[in-house]
């Protein structure tokens, strides 16, 4: 790797951090420890070096600190120079990079509040909007297209699945509308017909995951009909191995 590369670094880290500082907002309890409740302080914004320093255990308490924010931290430190080194330092790169992080964001959301929030996808729309215009070789069409299909393939699945809620007097949709805006946003960032590629990764790897899943709680004897799993995740990694690949 090159000396440039290596400068990367702490700027990548500095992304994770502050990837970190969103998700704590957008999080109504923020990250806290599971034991004693403490916040992640000022000292403990950068998730590495707090974690090394307190060697893993909240300040408060001596519980495991959450690996969450360590995680972030380091998928960026190692990630984005890696890209950088593959894709070269163009404005391409720079909104792939962008659209990674808000898959990444969103995985994150998802999995510890099993929400998509507004204030972070409806942003990303309007980047990968821009991106489809912007960036070389500036495929709208494919974009569009993309982001088009993957929208009403998912509003479909959407509409269904309350339709089945109903039918089952059940409360809860299997896909919610989160789901349905970051599908818009996965169709728009990788286009026709990679949309087709990544949704359908994304829904494969996601039926997997639930299977296991519910093979573990009938084994545990703890499964219950009507329990849901977050989607998001999902939808991203098939978005990122498009993106990728
Ligand atoms: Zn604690």
């Amino acid at each position: 790797m090159s000396f440039g590369l290596w400068l990367l670094v702490p700027l990548a880290l500095l992304v994770g951090v502050a990837l970190n500082l969103i998700a704590d907002r957008l999080s109504p309890r923020g990250v806290t420890c599971s034991y004693c409740g403490r916040r992640r302080d000022c000292g403990g914004a950068w998730a590495v070096f707090a974690y090394l320093r307190r060697r893993g255990r909240c300040a408060g308490c001596a519980a495991p600190l959450p690996l969450r924010p360590v995680l972030v931290e380091l998928i960026c430190a190692v990630g984005l120079p890696l890209l950088w080194r593959h894709e070269g330092l163009t404005l391409q790169a720079a909104f792939l990079a962008a659209y990674l992080f808000v898959l990444l964001l969103l995985s994150v959301t998802d999995l510890e509040q099993r929400r998509i929030p507004n204030e972070v996808i409806f942003p990303a729309l309007v980047l990968a909007l821009i991106g489809a215009f912007v960036q070389p070789p500036g495929d709208w069409q494919s974009a569009l297209l993309g982001g088009t299909a993957a929208l009403a393939f998912f509003s479909l699945l959407y509409w269904l699945g309350l339709w089945f809620a109903m039918l089952l007097r059940r409360r809860v949709s299997a896909l919610g509308a989160g789901d349905v805006k970051l599908a818009a946003f996965v169709g728009l960032v990788t286009g026709w017909p990679g949309v087709v590629v990544a949704l359908g990764l994304g829904i494969l790897t996601g039926a997997i995951a639930a299977l296991v899943l519910i093979l573990e709680r009938h084994r545990h004897g703890e499964y219950r009909p009507g329990q849901t799993m977050p989607y998001g995740p999902f939808l991203a990694i098939g978005a990122a191995l498009v993106l990728l690949l």
